[in-house]
């Protein structure tokens, strides 16, 4: 999906044949085994991956992801994405992907932390402050930020707070990094509403993914009077046309660990979920959601990506015959979250900390250019938004390689 995106926009951006494989193919791509020490005294070796996609514009920047369907395709992809991410919100960052293929729900939290600390151990000749700065993905959070920050300032000798963002805030994590993402996803779409035109003020969300993005974009689109009908998450999903309690469910979640069962909802599959009529559609979970067979069906009239690539490009030319459907694509929807870590870096190295309020002034004025440069392309070249943020975001990759030069 990502080098089919790549080939279009490069099509379009008139990239030279001789210098595409410079900007797609990952500078570095890294394998490691990682043997843990189980609860049960045996020893089970999981594997893991880091791939650097370009270090054209400073460190490469990305998140960590537990997850059993982890490949090292997946997670190249996910790179590829960060690069364009990054660009296209003019941070000063080349993309990373890490991830482990592990099912993080069925490990104790011993079981996790050495696993944790092996991979970082493993990965410690090609991370650092200056070189690759892991985050939080999918399976990950603040906790396993912290195991990646200790083992690796034990190796160096010193504490290094900048050697991972999406840490807890004692550590050295920035006010505001955990909402980020799914605040970012919430003000997108209040922008994408004040554009179409809609109301936010009984609007309807439907959200597949009820984890940090999803749950997060939940309450901040429902503080803007935006009715929550649907939520999933990989259990299933649940549905309610008058709008759901969040109160209540996060309550629920919290107690169950999951919104199957929530009382005053019907349950719905996930697949059903995507095709509820709604205004405003959230995919908030795993690639490849959206596609070719359902992209016809779905009924929204905007569609906010919260996760990396819910949508496949059979999807995206299905879409592209669709313009009662405005979509957020993923690089910009979902930037916050590396947004926030980049302030929290920056943080880091100065040791010098902000509000929470400067946080958030300088996330949303971030987005809202982004936001405003992917449109205008849109509306001047009569592209999608995606094609639009994907163009941003590479043509400033290609622009810096060529101005740096190859060397030697
Ligand atoms: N994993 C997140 C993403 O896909 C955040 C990455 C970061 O903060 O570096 O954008």
């Amino acid at each position: 999906m990502a080098c089919q995106q790549f080939d279009l926009v490069a099509d379009f951006l008139d990239i030279p044949d001789n210098l595409r494989d410079r900007l797609k193919l990952p500078r570095r791509a890294l394998t490691v085994s990682i043997p843990v020490r189980m609860d049960d005294g045996s020893t089970q070796v999981f594997t893991g991956y880091r791939v650097q996609h370009h270090l054209t514009l400073g460190p490469t920047k990305g998140g960590i992801r537990f997850h059993p369907d982890v490949t090292l395709g997946e997670v190249a992809a996910l790179s590829m994405w960060m690069s364009w991410k990054c660009a296209l919100t003019g941070l000063p960052y080349g993309g990373a992907k890490g991830g482990v293929c592990c099912d993080p729900g069925k490990l104790s939290v011993g079981e996790l932390e050495r696993l944790t600390r092996r991979y970082t151990q493993e990965l410690i000749p090609f991370i650092g402050p200056q070189l690759d700065v892991p985050a939080p993905d999918m399976g990950t959070n603040e906790q396993v930020m912290a195991w990646i920050m200790d083992t690796y300032s034990l190796q160096v000798g010193h504490c290094v707070p900048g050697i991972v963002t999406g840490k807890p805030v004692g550590l050295g994590g920035s006010l505001g990094r955990r909402e980020s993402t799914g605040r970012g996803v919430a003000y997108l779409v209040s922008r994408a509403m004040d554009t179409l035109g809609i109301p936010a003020d009984g609007a309807t969300a439907v959200i597949q993914g009820y984890g940090n993005v999803g749950s997060v974009a939940a309450i901040s689109l429902a503080k803007q009077g935006v009715k929550i009908t649907a939520v999933s998450d990989a259990f299933g999903g649940i549905h309610n046309p008058q709008g759901l309690d969040l109160m209540a469910l996060n309550e629920y979640v919290a107690k169950n660990k999951t919104v199957v069962g929530f009382p005053e909802a019907t349950s719905v599959s996930n697949a059903e979920l995507l095709l509820l009529p709604c205004d405003i559609l959230i995919p908030a979970a795993l690639e490849r959601q959206i596609t070719g067979e359902n992209a016809a069906r779905i009924q929204c009239r905007i569609l906010a990506e919260g996760a990396n690539g819910p949508t496949t490009p059979e999807a995206d030319v299905i879409l592209s015959q669709r313009p009662d459907i405005f979509i957020i694509p993923d690089i910009l929807c979902n930037s916050g979250g590396v947004i926030v870590s980049y302030f929290e870096w920056v943080q880091d190295l100065q040791s010098f900390f902000w509000g929470e309020g400067e946080v958030l002034d300088k996330l949303f004025r971030i987005l809202e250019q982004a936001f405003g440069q992917t449109f205008q392309l849109h509306k001047k070249r009569g592209v999608s938004m995606r094609f639009a943020a994907l163009s941003l975001g590479i043509k400033r990759v290609w622009e810096a390689k060529q101005t740096r030069g190859l060397y030697p």
